[in-house]
């Protein structure tokens, strides 16, 4: 084997490479997957399926071409956003860790037990960073761009200012990089989690069982919560749950939102 050989060996199967590889993989499969069949209900009307559509005395977004060309745009600056973002957080993961790439997959109650962390990591500093972004300085300076969609779809659950970019990576992978043992397996089954998520709660429609709020009506928030959030520009802040929206007074019942 020559040296060429031996380098390029040596970098396809670089731990730095398999991590990249596996996280904006699985980011990858997860939001397209959601989003085709959202944009394939967008551009083809089934009686059957819009129905469930939660902003239906408005026009479809198909009927909005500034609002499609503008989401089509930041869409492909936060592709290209991921792939500048993960060698950043490699490193984070590895200097306040050990992020096993390699080993066997540990135990399913440690997997468990480290996603029920993420998930109630990320909806406290969730809740309340974006609570702040409502407040009217940072409204105005950051959280704006992303109500620019009163009417959201799939896409927009990653579409907004840099900084709230930034505020959204730190509550899902701050509790992964503080974390000392974790691996790959477990980040990619969160970010499954958050993904579908985040896409539901913007999925601009409220079907029964895929929707999140219908799994635990009494804590869980969903499409409805988040949907009516965007139509207002308040109340329902949480991401997961709707915990904290409830103790701060901020929660709205989803069901006000429902319009037949
Ligand atoms: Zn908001
Ligand atoms: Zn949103």
């Amino acid at each position: 084997m020559n040296t060429t050989q031996l380098a390029s060996k040596s970098f396809a199967q670089s731990d730095f490479w398999l991590f990249s590889l596996y996280i904006i993989g699985t980011f990858e499969c997860v939001f397209w997957l959601f989003n085709a069949f959202l944009i394939i209900i967008e551009l083809y009307d089934f009686p059957s399926i819009d129905k469930y559509r939660i902003q239906k005395h408005r026009k479809k977004l198909r009927f909005q071409p500034e609002l499609v060309n503008l989401m089509i745009k930041e869409t492909l600056r936060h592709q290209i956003s991921t792939i500048f973002l993960t060698p950043v957080l490699y490193y984070l993961l590895n200097y306040f860790g050990h992020l096993d790439i390699h080993g066997p997959r540990p135990s399913w109650s440690t997997i468990i037990y480290q996603l029920t962390l993420f998930i109630l990591a990320e909806d406290a500093i969730f809740f309340w960073t974006h609570y702040l972004f409502h407040t009217p300085w940072l409204y105005k300076a950051v959280h704006k761009k992303h109500h620019v969609y009163t009417q959201p779809t799939g896409v927009v659950s990653v579409l907004s200012d840099p900084w709230e970019g930034l505020q959204n990576q730190i509550s899902i992978w701050l509790m992964p990089i503080v974390l000392k043992d974790k691996h790959l397996f477990t980040l990619c089954l969160w970010i499954v989690i958050r993904v579908y998520q985040t896409v539901n709660a913007h999925s601009g429609y409220d079907f029964p069982y895929i929707s999140t709020q219908y799994w635990f009506p009494s804590i869980m928030s969903g499409a409805l919560g988040h949907d009516f959030h965007h139509q207002h520009g308040k109340w329902n802040y949480g991401s997961f749950f709707n915990v904290w929206d409830r103790l701060m007074g901020t929660y709205r019942s989803s069901t006000n939102n429902k319009r037949n």
